[in-house]
């Protein structure tokens, strides 16, 4: 954003400003998911696995499509840098881009992660957010963003110099190659910007400048989506803790983040179906 622009505004400047926005993406057509199925299907889950997530690291898990997995605070506030690929095809990843076009800038219940083209298909959907009370703070924060990408080593270096190995990205990628068996170079490109789960952030409307503060997260807070299709997820728990101060070192205290994937009660989803892939015919005008 340019602070000291080169040239005057022209006389009918704020005429310009005044225009009315338009939402870029009306939602009104998107398939809207069953929530009362959904929740319906959550009522009488059995725990099939946990991982429990040590704070500054990384680990993967796998939730069977129409199970249920939940993320939850435990022992202090944290932060939590979630990826999503489709089980058998690492090609098919959570789109934060297109989520964000699609939902804002933040996600709660009922919004749904969507893959990357050409799929661009939910994923999984926000069944539960107990943090979704929050709403918009006065400085423009809420929780759960798809605005920021993942913390990573390369820009500590562009930054600061530096060479620190527990960044969200390194993370991910460490984890995804012990998962697959990848080694860390062939993992590594397949980590992709992430949901922030509990993170609290917006941007300054002085500058836009990307802004986090500490999280409103507490122990015991969870928010919980529907696995639409077969999952691998990856989640990190980001070296900035609650993210009040920085996130690229080891000065902030952090804790470990939970994941436990239920599944439904048996019939309680007769009749439903992962979501299609994408009908466009992809011959993109030729
Ligand atoms: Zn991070």
């Amino acid at each position: 954003m340019t602070r000291n622009p080169a040239f005057h505004p022209p006389a009918d400047a704020d005429a310009r400003r005044a225009v009315t926005p338009v939402i870029c993406y009306p939602v009104e057509t998107l398939p809207k998911p069953d929530m009362a199925l959904y929740l319906g299907a959550r009522d009488g889950v059995r725990k099939v696995d946990e991982v429990l997530v040590p704070p500054r690291d990384a680990r993967c898990f796998r939730v069977p499509a129409g199970h249920f997995f939940r993320i939850t605070s435990v022992d202090g506030p944290q932060v939590g840098d979630l990826n999503l690929w489709r089980a058998d095809d690492l090609g098919e990843r959570f789109y934060s881009g297109k989520t964000r076009a699609l939902h804002g800038s933040h996600v709660s219940t009922g919004d749904r992660l969507w893959s990357g083209l050409p799929w661009l298909r939910p994923m999984a959907t926000i069944v539960a957010d107990t943090l979704e009370w929050y709403g918009i703070d006065e400085f423009g924060g809420a929780v759960h963003d798809v605005i920021g990408t993942r913390c990573d080593p390369y820009t500590g270096n562009l930054l600061s110099g530096t060479q620190y190995h527990h960044c969200c990205h390194s993370n991910l990628t460490r984890a995804l190659a012990e998962m697959t068996g990848l080694s860390l170079l062939d993992a590594e490109p397949h980590v992709h910007d992430v949901l922030n789960v509990f993170m609290c952030t917006g941007f300054t409307r002085e500058t836009g400048q990307y802004f986090m503060k500490a999280s409103p997260v507490r122990p015991g807070d969870f928010i919980e989506f529907f696995a639409e299709i077969d999952l691998l997820g990856a989640l990190s728990a980001c070296p900035g803790g609650d993210c009040g101060a920085e996130h690229s070192s080891d000065s902030a205290p952090c804790f470990p983040l939970l994941v436990e994937v239920f599944a439904p009660a048996p019939g309680a989803l007769d009749g439903w179906a992962s979501p299609e892939v994408n009908r466009y015919d992809r011959s993109h005008g030729v």
